[in-house]
């Protein structure tokens, strides 16, 4: 699944920059995780970066978007990147 972030970030900017799949961006009140981008860092890291970063303990599993490894390794090839 992607993950999520929480009113508890603040705006520190560190998981942005830790995301293998850009996508991580500000939003008004928090950053943000684009859930068609997020795959749990997976065939990148062994975990989440942007969890391991936050400072704020901000960051969770997206419970709303679900996924497989098998559609999350889908999902970063198709990414391209
Ligand atoms: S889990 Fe990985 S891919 Fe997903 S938003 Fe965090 S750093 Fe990016
Ligand atoms: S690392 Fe945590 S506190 Fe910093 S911007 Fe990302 S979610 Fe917010």
């Amino acid at each position: 699944m992607a993950m999520t972030i929480s009113q508890n970030c603040v705006f520190c900017g560190a998981c942005e920059l830790e995301c293998p799949n850009t996508a991580i961006s500000p939003g008004a009140d928090t950053f943000e995780i684009d859930p068609a981008r997020c795959t749990e860092c997976i065939g990148v890291h062994s975990e989440p970066q942007c969890r391991l970063v936050c400072p704020a303990e901000a960051i969770g599993p997206d419970l709303d978007n679900v996924e497989t490894y098998e559609s999350l390794t889908a999902k970063r090839a198709a990414l391209g990147v």
